[in-house]
């Protein structure tokens, strides 16, 4: 049987009781097309409340009548900006939120799970490797860790899709390398008029400027894609407890009460979606039954 983990675990947060399983409403007051099949939804409280949040935590949302989902929170975590998820349509709930209307409730839950704890990068460069839709969750520990730039080192962003077709976020990207982040883009297959890197986001990780010996690095992306970018990095000198990866394993309360999503003696929805790469090494790319 494998030894529980030694690594140090971000904290759980407080909060999420069992009431949290009702849903709250908020209106869709904004849909934008990312790509063929992601979008980002964009949400308003009906109650006028807004979500707190850290970057890393999740929600879950719900297409009335179809079911519930756990999405990332793909805005910046503060309560002037508006609430965002950005999401690729997969699946019956995914396809339900594609098609509802502007205008329309959806229901949301939470925040819950860890978040990537950005401060532990201060003083220190920080490296977030993004694959796919990866971006996403780590779009708002980007806008946080500019939001206080100078506490950071350098930051590099390593983005990789498998076509310069799903690349997200292109305005986001631009913005970035204007404020000073290393981005560096790549793609699996490039086209006639692509004229950037073709290969895989880890072929990055030696061409990047950071100090690995005291870099932060914040993963995700499909669970391969980590476990690779993780061995890659360490390679490259990072330590492995600085090494955080987010985990989407299927989960149905969020909130540590149905065992779903379940590893050991780690709950994916609360110990999680954010942990050490040492604590879930064993776990990623082992396919979920
Ligand atoms: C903590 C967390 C954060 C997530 N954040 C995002 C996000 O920001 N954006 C986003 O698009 N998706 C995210 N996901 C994945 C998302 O929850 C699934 O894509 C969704 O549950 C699929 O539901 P469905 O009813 O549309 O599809 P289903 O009909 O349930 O499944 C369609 C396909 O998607 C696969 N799938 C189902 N659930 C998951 C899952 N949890 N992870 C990976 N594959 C799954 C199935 O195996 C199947 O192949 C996240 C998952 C977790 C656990």
């Amino acid at each position: 049987m494998a030894e529980p983990t030694t690594a140090r675990l971000p904290e759980r947060q407080s909060g999420q009781p069992v009431g949290a399983m009702v849903p709250r409403l908020f209106r869709l007051t904004e849909r934008r097309q990312d790509t063929a099949d992601t979008f980002t939804l964009t949400l308003e409280p009906a109650d006028g409340l807004p979500l707190s949040f850290i970057p890393g935590q999740f929600t879950m949302l719900s297409a009335f009548g179809v079911g519930e989902v756990p999405i990332s929170v793909s805005s910046a975590a503060n309560l002037q900006s508006p609430l965002q998820h950005t999401i690729r349509d997969v699946g019956a709930v995914t396809h339900a939120l594609a098609s509802t209307p502007v205008g329309s409730l959806v229901g949301v839950r939470g925040p819950y799970g860890t978040g990537w704890q950005v401060a532990d990068g201060e003083g220190a460069d920080v490296v977030l490797v993004a694959g796919g839709i990866g971006l996403a969750p780590l779009r708002p520990a980007v806008l946080e860790i500019l939001r206080q730039r100078q506490r950071f080192g350098r930051v590099v962003l390593l983005y990789g899709t498998r076509s310069p077709q799903d690349l997200l976020f292109a305005d986001d990207l631009r913005r970035w390398k204007a404020a000073g982040v290393e981005v560096l883009e790549t793609v699996d297959y490039g086209t006639p008029s692509w004229t950037g890197r073709v290969g895989l986001v880890t072929t990055l990780i030696t061409r990047a400027g950071f100090d690995p010996g005291s870099a932060l690095a914040l993963v995700c992306g499909p669970e391969v894609m980590m476990r690779f970018t993780a061995a890659a990095l360490i390679k490259r000198g990072v330590r492995p407890g600085r090494v955080r990866v987010s985990l989407e394993r299927n989960m149905r309360c969020g909130v540590g009460l149905c065992g779903h999503c379940q590893y050991r003696e780690l709950f994916i929805c609360l110990d999680g979606p954010v942990l050490p790469f040492e604590a879930v090494s064993g776990l990623l790319g082992v396919r979920e039954l």
